[in-house]
């Protein structure tokens, strides 16, 4: 499945000028022609973001009988979602052009754990076929990063030097991870968890050595952690908090994961910073990790998992409102109209995102503004955790960390059953549960829904099939 870098599939008119490597490269043996010509609405809901600063640019009418350009800078999760919403609500309306600096087709990010873990082929994991794109009419401009972008002349230039003209543009730069930027942190053989190159480095990496750091006690650390372990190697996870994935797991919850890990073979080194990251004298191979507590650790590779950055250098660039990312309001617009933003590239209302399910609903609002609809709204809601380690059953959601909260406990050590809701004013307001996660998604809903939940409460702990057995049935 793997696209050479530069390749593309190019679809005949669809609007790549002044193109000097993507014609060149990307045109033979890839055109396939698309004739649509669907009346385009207006249809730019969601006008609400007031810009006093941004420069005014034009806002285009979308009139035509042909087909407008749509432009995606992005083939990841939030992307292609919002492109296949928009397929089924408007699938005439424009000329699709996707561009990936990722030279493949896309692929389910999320499952790049179990690849690591030798569970799944990357060939597993691909969402969408090259065939899929083609049937479509969809350009792939796969290999290919967006440089620059003319938001006057409503053009996107790529890496290449190719100049795309667009009449919507939709962001969906994602996030780039987080390098702790201690001395060494630029040795070959410090690796992210972001990518399927970054899978297939640590993969290959499974051969030559031996004891891997990894840096981050987090969902993804862990989830690395795991993958090079059953890859046979050697591995410590360091963290700099005393409880692993103390953002998801209370103390209780996590002293039983790092048990269970630690019974599994893993190491941990909680509670420590890191102060440099030490190579041989020839520079040659990483010799160890040295901590500001002064102790050190011998190791081969180091995997930084200590979080994710929203990718928002190109939207700065070309003077989008940024904060700590791209601004949007409740119809995913930015404040450029001819602009819209999904996924983690986003800001809403104050929220950055890092799970795949607000993505998803971001996707469905976009497409219906992009497809001219212009009803629906985007709303964030709470999300729920789990953590792929095979074996390894937890589920948290909401809030845990309110002391003015009820806290309802269930204890059952010799099963490795621990299970804690957080009850406020008869809400159930967060959940973990270690174990047994079977009614992970009831307490979820509870939580969604904020239910009135006295009249259960006394049994709550005991799960769903006890209030509505059919409903477990
Ligand atoms: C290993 C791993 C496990 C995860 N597990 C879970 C999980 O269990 N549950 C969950 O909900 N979430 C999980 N996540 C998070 C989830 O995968 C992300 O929230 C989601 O994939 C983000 O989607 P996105 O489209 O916003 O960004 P991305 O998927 O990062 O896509 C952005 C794409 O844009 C491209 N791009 C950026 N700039 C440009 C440019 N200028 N030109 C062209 N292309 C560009 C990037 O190369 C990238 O391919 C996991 C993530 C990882 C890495």
């Amino acid at each position: 499945m793997n696209v050479p870098e530069g390749a593309a599939l190019v679809r005949k008119g669809g609007g790549v000028r002044r193109s000097s490597g993507v014609m060149r490269r990307g045109l033979a043996g890839f055109c396939c022609l698309a004739a649509r010509g669907a009346v385009v609405g207006r249809g730019m809901g969601g006008m609400g973001i007031a810009n006093s600063e941004a420069p005014a640019i034009p806002f285009p009418e979308i009139h035509a009988m042909s087909p407008r350009n749509l432009i995606v800078i992005g083939n990841g999760m939030a992307g292609i979602r919002t492109v296949e919403e928009l397929l089924t609500l408007a699938p005439e309306q424009y000329r699709i052009t996707i561009v990936s600096t990722e030279p493949v087709a896309a692929y389910n990010r999320i499952m790049l754990s179990p690849v690591l873990a030798g569970e799944k082929s990357f060939e597993d994991i691909v969402t969408h076929s090259l065939d899929w794109y083609a049937e479509r009419g969809i350009t792939l401009l796969a290999g290919r990063t967006v440089t620059d972008i003319q938001r006057r002349q409503r053009e996107v230039i790529l890496d290449d030097g190719s100049v795309l003209p667009y009449d919507r543009l939709l962001f969906a730069t994602g996030s780039v991870p987080f390098i702790i930027p201690v001395p060494g942190h630029q040795h070959p053989d410090v690796v992210s968890f972001r990518d399927i190159q970054d899978v297939n480095r640590m993969l290959a990496a499974t051969a030559q050595k031996k004891r891997v750091a990894v840096i981050g006690g987090g969902l993804l650390g862990l989830e690395a952690a795991n993958g090079l372990l059953r890859q046979g190697m050697e591995v410590t996870i360091i963290h700099d908090m005393p409880h692993l994935m103390n953002r998801q797991l209370d103390a209780e919850a996590s002293d039983m994961l790092r048990h269970e890990l630690e019974a599994r073979g893993m190491h941990f080194r909680l509670g420590v910073f890191t102060a440099s990251i030490v190579a041989t004298p020839d520079g040659e191979h990483l010799e160890k990790l040295v901590f500001k507590d002064g102790s050190e650790l011998a190791t081969d590779m180091v995997v930084m998992a200590v979080g994710i950055r929203p990718n928002v250098s190109l939207a700065k660039k070309t003077g989008l409102q940024v904060d700590k990312a791209i601004l949007v309001n409740d119809t995913m617009q930015t404040f450029d109209p001819c602009i819209y933003a999904v996924g983690e590239c986003v800001q809403h209302r104050g929220a950055l995102f890092g799970l795949v399910a607000p993505l998803f609903e971001q996707a469905k609002v976009c497409a219906n503004h992009l497809a001219g609809m212009g009803i629906a709204r985007y709303v964030q809601r709470a999300t729920a955790t789990t953590l792929k380690v095979s074996g390894v059953n937890i589920f948290s959601a909401g809030d845990f960390t309110d002391v003015t909260a009820d806290s309802l406990v269930l204890r059952d050590p010799a099963s490795g059953v621990y299970k804690r809701l957080l009850v406020k004013n008869d809400r159930v307001i967060g959940s973990v549960l270690y174990g047994d996660t079977n009614d992970g998604s009831w307490y979820f809903d509870l939580i969604r829904e904020q239910r009135n939940v006295a009249d259960l409460r006394e049994s709550l702990l005991f799960g769903r099939a006890l209030h509505d057995p059919v409903a477990t049935v």
